[in-house]
This record gives structure tokens, sequence and C-alpha cells, in this order.
């Protein structure tokens, strides 16, 4: 599993150089997030051990019980995945990434469970495909809420996540790429000094090249990750 998993990231890692540098940047531009959510505890750490240090689940209840398991190491966890309500109180204090900041009330109920001093850093999810199925701010609902977001001290906003449209395959997936970045574009003109957007959370598995040429700073990446792996996809 060692073996098989050392290779795997290590192609990942190569795509992420060559499509930075395409880019006109270099692989330690862009985050590699390890989304762990097809493995077990044991391919979490060692997947860990190889030199991800950040990973990602969109299940709280996965991410609480591998929070546990592993805690005497010190991943860093980005939770990715929709987080209802009666779930922050459990989910917030562990993270130290909120994708899936998708609703002004999820936004505001995560105050009253983060402990620390220091903001969280999170970003604002967009539902750029526009499918109803998707959780996220419709895009044209960001600016007008952006003071409210503003206003909220325990929250570091750092920039926008946003998934592929599940038709249309790759070439789809760079048009929604591309109009996430142009989103951001246009929002920076009208953002508040309190949120920086500069991260740009998008691609996975079968598009992370894609969403790095278009401005990706940070990528989650689960199944192609553990291929030939057992639990794995
Ligand atoms: C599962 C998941 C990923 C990773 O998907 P893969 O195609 O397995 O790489 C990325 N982002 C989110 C929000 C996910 O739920």
């Amino acid at each position: 599993m060692h073996m098989q998993l050392r290779e795997n990231l290590d192609r990942v890692r190569e795509k992420i150089a060559e499509a930075a540098k395409a880019s006109g940047r270099v692989a330690d531009d862009v985050c590699l997030i390890g989304v762990t959510k097809y493995v077990d505890v044991e391919t979490t750490r060692t997947l860990y051990e190889l030199g991800c240090h950040d990973l990602g689940e969109s299940r709280p209840q996965q991410l609480w019980s591998k929070s546990e398991a592993m805690a005497d190491l010190s991943p860093r966890w980005h939770m990715i995945g929709h987080l209802q309500r009666n779930k922050t109180k459990r989910t917030i204090p562990l993270l130290s990434f909120l994708h899936s900041g998708d609703s002004l009330r999820l936004l505001e109920a995560a105050k009253e469970d983060w402990p620390h001093a220091e903001p969280l850093p999170a970003l604002i999810e967009v539902n750029i495909s526009g499918d109803k199925a998707k959780h996220g701010f419709p895009p044209a609902e960001i600016a007008p809420a952006l003071r409210q977001i503003a206003a909220l001290s325990h929250l570091k906003i750092v920039g926008l996540m946003g998934m592929a449209s599940l038709e249309g395959g790759r070439d789809q997936a760079q048009r929604d790429f591309a109009a996430l970045r142009q989103l951001r574009d246009t929002l920076r003109n009208e953002c508040p000094d309190e949120i920086s957007l500069d991260e740009l959370s998008m691609g996975m598995s079968h598009d992370f090249d894609l969403a790095i040429l278009e401005g990706a700073t940070m990528v989650r990446v689960g199944s192609t990750l553990f291929e030939g792996i057992d639990g794995g996809h």
C-alpha cells in the first residue's frame, strides 16, 4: 500500500508542478489537499507520513473519527463538504480551513463554535454550475453579502471555492473554473478590506490540472491518489 500510495502521490505532485509551471507559477503555489473520504485511518496516516499534511473530508463524522485517531499527528483538516448546523459544534473546532462556507447562516453560526482567538480561515463556496443539488452561494448573491461576511470576526475569508458541473466533461469543467476566477476578479473590486480573495479552491482528480491552469491555489484530490489501494477507488 505504501509503495502504491507513494507512486500515486508522486504522480499527482508532478502533474501539479507541470500545470503550475504552465500557468507561470511553481508547485509550491498550489496546495494539495488529500481527500481521504474513501479510505480508512491507516491509509490516511500513510498519506500523512508520505508528506501530505493537508487532509480533506466532506462528511463531518469521518472528520471527527479520523482527527481523533490521528491526534498524535498534526494534519491540517479541511472541511470540504456541506456542514449542517447541528454538526458545527463538533466540527468547527477541529478545522484548519473551512472550504464549504456555503451560506451566510453557516458562516454566522460558526461563531459560537470557534474556540480560538485567531480567526478560522474560510472560503466562500460558490455554486458555479447552478446545479440545484449543489450547495453554495449563487454567484449574484455574493457581492450583496460581502459587508455582512466581512463583519464576521471569527472568520478570515481568504477566497472562493467551487465545483465543476457534473455534466460536460473536462471542457465544461475548465469553463466553470474560468468563470469562478472571473467572478473572483470582479468581486475583488468591491471587496471590503477584511476579506481577501487570493485563494481559489477548485479542481478534483479528473480536472485539477485544468483548475490550476485557470488559477487554482488549492486542489482537492481524492480518488486518483488511492487508485490500486484496498479501500481506495
Ligand atoms: C470527494 C470530493 C473531492 C475529491 O474528489 P475526487 O474526484 O475523488 O478527487 C473534492 N472536493 C469535494 C467537495 C469532494 O466532495
